[in-house]
């Protein structure tokens, strides 16, 4: 074999080598698709926050802060006696030298934030770390905060306002979905916390066309995850979605978890603080085209501390598996509307006013369909079932937690009988 020849052999066996890793499989990823940062009410430089995903494991990000795509150039002024100036400084003494574009005033100072290319270009990797351009599009209906986030997208998107909070939703929704259309490029849109301020209910939420996602847990401390004793809270809100959505024709709406992190300075339960809810993604390669169509797909759960081994649907047997952690009990359920199932709500009004407060839906809805202590379990999916989901509690209360009561948990995506992954 002479020089050249075995040159080749070697690049032939560096092509087998890629051919044999891509057959691998698709792996999981994690992420956050909701955070905020000085660009509009977060406490901390994007920089930061982004760095702070990286040192703790994740593989994507979406900085979505509200109705700015990070684009302009934009001067923060700090008073050097403002709580913000020790933010300053840190963010002064950890970034590269004559990366800070800084001025000194008289008592004061400004500083320049950087822009989505700017700091974005400095965390994008593709072997490790993938950044997605994002907006939480904010809007209201008669005070009521309706927010919806787009991530993917390359231009600020406007919020369109309506005449309903459905009609708000949808004007949004649209006008998300149309700038992936017109650039053709794959976005991603997503209701944000619909129990912020009781703002959007289960059945206005139900009646959205092209939005497939809504997040079950945020990790904002003002969002009502739970309900109270009149309201459903978000899981309930989902069962309610599905149970609606799939009788009038609509696919199912997936869960995601999100951060929606606001306060980097100080970790509190009355902060709106990271690392307490993410998306664990199971994809083919770490670009957003792939992590997105994955979710499209249902291939990921939203997690609040529990991480899965496997998640499978033959279209028959929903089977879930943890990664068990030594010393820590698990305990999986399967939820679920049985396809006969009527929805037919009860409608709950204010004594006083008699004005609508929410839906009482019956406990069919999704009804626990099978309860499991381990770390496995497997349902069978029949055409009894109209969809069916999964959650995975762990007996350990949230590492930053909102209560002290907040187990740590896993929320699998719907699925219908015989429709296989
Ligand atoms: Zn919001
Ligand atoms: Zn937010």
């Amino acid at each position: 074999m002479n020089r050249f020849s075995s040159v080749w052999l070697i690049i032939l066996l560096l092509l087998a080598g890629c051919q044999f890793g891509s057959d691998a499989g698709p792996s999981w990823f994690k992420g956050n698709l909701h955070t905020h940062t000085l660009w509009s009410d977060g406490d901390d430089f994007p920089e930061q926050v982004a760095a702070w995903y990286v040192d703790n494991g994740y593989s994507f990000l979406a900085i979505s802060d509200h109705n700015t795509i990070a684009e302009s150039e934009r001067w923060l002024t700090i008073p050097e006696d403002h709580p913000r100036f020790r933010v300053f400084e840190r963010y002064l003494a950890t970034s590269p030298e004559e990366w800070v574009e800084w001025e000194q005033g008289v008592d004061t100072i400004r500083v320049r934030l950087k822009t989505w290319e700017e700091y974005s270009e400095v965390f994008q990797d593709p072997d490790s770390f993938l950044m997605m351009r994002a907006e939480e599009v904010t809007d209201q209906f008669e005070g009521k905060p309706i927010h919806v986030n787009a991530t993917n997208i390359v231009e600020y998107i406007e919020p369109k306002g309506g005449g309903s909070v459905v009609e708000v939703m949808q004007n949004n929704v649209d006008a998300i979905l149309s700038q992936g259309e017109r650039l053709q490029r794959r976005v991603m849109l997503h209701i944000n916390h619909p129990n912020f301020i009781w703002s959007i209910r289960a059945d206005e939420l139900a009646q959205l066309d092209g939005e497939r996602f809504f997040e079950v847990f945020n990790g904002h401390p003002a969002v009502f995850n739970y309900g109270d004793s009149l309201r459903q809270g978000t899981e309930k809100m989902w069962d309610v979605v599905n149970t609606i959505r799939l009788r009038d024709g609509r696919p199912l709406m997936f869960g995601i978890g999100t951060d929606d992190a606001h306060h980097y300075q100080e970790i509190a339960p009355s902060r709106a603080n990271v690392g307490r809810g993410w998306v664990m993604v199971r994809a083919g390669a770490l670009t957003s085209d792939a992590v997105l169509a994955a979710m499209d797909d249902g291939q990921f759960y939203a997690s609040s501390g529990v991480t899965l081994q496997d998640v499978s649907f033959d279209g028959r047997r929903y089977h879930v598996s943890v990664e068990p952690k030594e010393g820590i009990s698990y305990t999986i359920e399967f939820f679920g509307t049985n396809s006969d199932h009527d929805p037919a709500p009860v409608a709950i009004k204010d004594p006083d006013s008699g004005e609508l407060i929410s839906y009482r839906y019956s406990e069919d809805v999704g009804r626990l369909l099978q309860q499991t202590s381990g770390a496995e379990a497997s349902f069978e999916v029949t055409v009894e079932h109209l969809f069916v989901r999964a959650r995975v509690t762990s007996d350990q209360v949230m590492e930053f937690p909102v209560s002290e009561l907040e187990l740590q948990r896993a929320w699998t995506q719907p699925v219908q009988p015989g429709q296989a992954w």
